[in-house]
């Protein structure tokens, strides 16, 4: 056998045993990496997931925690893990917006990950503890200005869509806040209804039954229109908040250089998933928006993350907010 012949034996046998892979997928546990701490939205979106999933699937998906800077040390962790289909991330839109705030990322988001689908949109709510002193919108505009420097806004990171609402919001009022970075806003909603820290802006996913149930305040949503579970909250837009416009995408991601059949394969899964009506419905009365089902596909993903990387650099440019 000549060398030529010799390496494209190889490469058959490559290719054969990749498929076969395919076919048989998955043969084990799964991790979906979850890049931030459990009990926040983006946990409670991959759990409600993971668990139909893994019954499509046939196997079960094991949620991994992995907290820090907007999300970005997961989402580090899955990019180096093997592209085999039994490291999934579960990430947001802090994923195109991390690539402008940090210089120094250690994975190039435009090519470490490959694509599965788009899971759900989910608007925010501007949320403070609740006895937090102004009770609308305009109060607390003035209120922020007077006390500005001392008043205090959690965080899930810099990345985090918390933060990005926080510098749209100081934007708006124009105004300084305080930050307060954790790993991951649902260990921010503790504190927050604690009242060791004063407000958040926040997913509905981690805010809309601590709403209803009283335990936090709420001035207004982000949505451009009403939340049919929150029908007397007014939007920002509304509310004198212009500029605070920001609905979270969710999407599914592996590793770069996963094979192709293996994310159809869980794309596959995740449209069972979204075609649940315990989870569809579970996902409304959170206040999201699950994407249809021909969106959780790796190429309604892979537009929505090219689109949103070209639509955060100049908006971080803007802002002048650097991580590292
Ligand atoms: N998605 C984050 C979390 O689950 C929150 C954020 O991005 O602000 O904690």
């Amino acid at each position: 056998m000549n060398t030529i012949t010799r390496l494209a034996v190889v490469f058959a046998a490559v290719v054969t045993a990749a498929s076969v892979q395919a076919q048989t997928y998955p043969e084990r546990e799964i991790t979906m990496i979850v890049p931030f701490a459990a009990g926040g939205p983006t946990d409670t979106v991959g759990r409600l997931i993971a668990e139909k999933m893994a019954e499509d699937l046939g196997q079960p998906i094991v949620v991994e925690n992995v907290g820090g800077a907007g999300g970005t040390v997961g989402a580090a962790q899955a990019a180096a893990a093997a592209p085999d289909g039994y490291t999934i991330l579960l990430y947001n839109i802090s994923m195109a917006s991390s690539a402008a705030l940090y210089k120094d990322l250690p994975y190039d988001t435009a090519t470490a990950f490959d694509y599965v689908g788009l899971i759900t949109d989910v608007p925010m709510t501007v949320i403070a503890r609740k006895d937090f002193e102004p009770t609308d919108v305009p109060s607390l505009i003035a209120y922020v200005k007077e006390n500005a420097d001392t008043i205090t806004m959690g965080n899930a990171g810099i990345g985090g869509a918390s933060h990005l609402c926080g510098i749209l919001f100081q934007q708006a009022i124009d105004a300084p806040i305080v930050p307060v970075p954790y790993k991951g806003t649902g260990p921010a909603m503790t504190e927050l209804l604690g009242g060791q820290i004063d407000m958040m802006c926040d997913q509905t996913t981690n805010t809309a039954e601590q709403i209803k149930g009283g335990g936090v305040k709420v001035y207004a949503v982000t949505s451009p229109g009403r939340l049919e579970i929150l029908p007397d909250v007014p939007t920002t837009a509304e509310a004198g908040l212009e500029g605070v416009s920001i609905v979270v995408w969710h999407g599914l991601y592996t590793p770069a250089g996963t094979p192709a059949e293996v994310n159809e394969r869980l794309s596959a899964a995740l449209q069972v998933a979204l075609a649940d009506p315990d989870v569809a419905g579970r996902l409304n009365e959170l206040g999201t928006a699950p994407s249809p089902v021909d969106d959780a596909t790796p190429a309604a993903l892979k537009a929505r993350h090219e689109a949103e990387l070209a639509r955060w650099k100049p908006i971080i440019e803007a802002a002048g907010v650097y991580a590292n």
